[in-house]
């Protein structure tokens, strides 16, 4: 068994597998480690579905703001008809085989069932990260790390600082369970939504619906008669809490089969719906962010502030889920605004051989809010691995890698890091 790489990136979603692609194609031997039992993280496990809108208007023409790997995905997805029209809607089971595809291709070493669990290090550089799975507790040593976890487990464990949640009180976004209904009918769904909407809010405010949730949150899947609901909402829970996280399925689950039962019982088009799936695994939209040398704040995404060590770009709004119950806020960038995301910000402290990558950067809970979306962190994931190969090959901490190397790869891979 080969135990030593060039770059091993923990966690398998849309930021760690963007990372090991993009790396292994610079040529650097990568393993990657993910806990489930294939790629694609959130939009997998917990069933997160479709992207969100990731294209602004420059010049009366449309230019897509995430591009490099996200959009050969999209290309992937596509030739199997797998993705709507509207690039949104995706089928999440063909996305794991085109994932897994694409990832061996490029000559990503996949680690599967393995939950990263511990680490060991000499002063500020990690020499090897352990993991636990049937094979028992295993330790695989590289030059360099990248942290896709989400919940910055590998950061932690390295002794990074971090950040949980909005600064005032350290509540995080609410957890979601999504889940999906089958034998709908949707053209009456669809005429019916209305009059279902009015209700539910009703029956809310009598105290007869517990979810907090303001609407009922609804999206088209690929299957006929199959709908899709991101609308269970769990608060004040800790996600990087066990016991709490426990209490958050629980809870969710509760507020799955109220909504099931309120649909069945009450809105048109839903009588002899079933409920066909729920996710594997609650979905965390925040959790831990790390201390990294650059904090990218909500000033900078409004103000589009410009780095010259932008890795990725981004316009959409900053979502925020009301981490104590009903109602989310909104700020949305007008026609032709973007932002940028400076590599720094996917550099922690203390550590030289580690970078971050996806919702768990070093940003605010109010910018992790926009930045958090799939094809954003595909970018963000897609940068940390070239840089990190950019950095093995110069021999220099990950934050003394050329930014203009990186840029130029990144450009040569596809990424897009201006409108012109
Ligand atoms: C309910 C919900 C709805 C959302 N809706 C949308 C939407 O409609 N559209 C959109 O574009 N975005 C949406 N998002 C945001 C988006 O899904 C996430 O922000 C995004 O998936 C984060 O990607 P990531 O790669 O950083 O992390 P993740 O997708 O969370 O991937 C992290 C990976 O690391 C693995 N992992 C974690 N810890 C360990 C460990 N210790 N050892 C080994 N492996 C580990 C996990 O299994 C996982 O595969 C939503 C998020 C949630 C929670």
């Amino acid at each position: 068994m080969q135990n030593k790489y060039d770059l091993i990136v923990a966690g398998g979603g849309f930021a760690g597998v963007c990372a090991a692609i993009s790396a292994a194609r610079e040529g650097i031997s990568v393993l990657l480690i993910e806990k489930s039992n294939c790629l694609g993280g959130a939009a997998v496990n917990s069933l997160v579905n479709p992207f969100m809108p990731f294209h602004t208007k420059i010049n009366g023409k449309t230019v897509s703001l995430s591009m490099g790997i996200f959009i050969e995905i999209i290309g992937e997805l596509q030739k199997l008809n797998a993705i709507d029209k509207k690039l949104a809607s995706f089928d999440e089971e063909i996305l794991k085989y085109v994932l897994n595809k694409m990832a061996v291709s490029a000559g990503v070493k996949l680690l599967y069932h393995s939950w990263l669990c511990g680490i060991r290090k000499s002063n500020s550089k990690i020499e090897s990260v352990s993991v636990n799975n049937k094979s028992g507790i295993q330790e695989f040593f590289a030059d360099y790390f990248i942290d896709a976890t989400g919940d910055a487990d590998l950061s932690v464990l390295s002794g990074v600082p971090y950040r949980l949640g909005r600064e005032k009180d350290r509540l995080c976004q609410p957890m979601t369970l999504c889940f999906r209904l089958s034998g709908v009918d949707i053209d009456r769904y669809k005429q019916g939504y209305g009059a279902t909407s009015r209700l539910y809010i009703k029956m809310r405010e009598n105290g007869k619906i517990k979810n907090p949730r303001e609407n009922i949150l609804i999206f088209p899947t690929l299957h006929d008669g199959i709908l899709h609901f991101n609308s269970t909402r769990v608060v004040r829970l800790n996600p990087v809490d066990a016991f709490d996280k426990t209490r958050a399925e629980i809870e969710a689950r509760e507020q799955v089969f109220e909504l099931y039962e309120f649909l069945k019982k009450h809105a048109d088009g839903f009588e002899n719906c079933r409920l066909l799936s729920t996710a594997m695994e609650i979905g965390v939209r925040e959790s831990r962010m790390i201390d990294g040398e650059y904090l990218l704040t909500e000033d900078d995404l409004k103000k589009c502030t410009r780095f010259e060590d932008c890795i990725a770009l981004g316009n959409y709004d900053v979502d925020i889920h009301n981490p104590e119950g009903t109602g989310t806020s909104h700020y949305y960038f007008r026609e032709g605004e973007y932002y940028d995301i400076p590599y720094r910000s996917l550099v922690p402290l203390n550590i030289t051989n580690l970078l971050v990558a996806g919702r768990c950067v070093s940003a605010t809970h109010e910018a992790q809010a926009s930045i958090r979306i799939l094809p954003i962190v595909s970018c963000i994931g897609h940068a940390a691995g070239v840089g990190a190969a950019v950095a093995f090959k110069s021999s220099t901490a990950a934050r003394e890698a050329s930014i203009s190397k990186i840029r130029e790869i990144l450009q040569k891979q596809g990424a897009v890091l201006t409108i012109r």
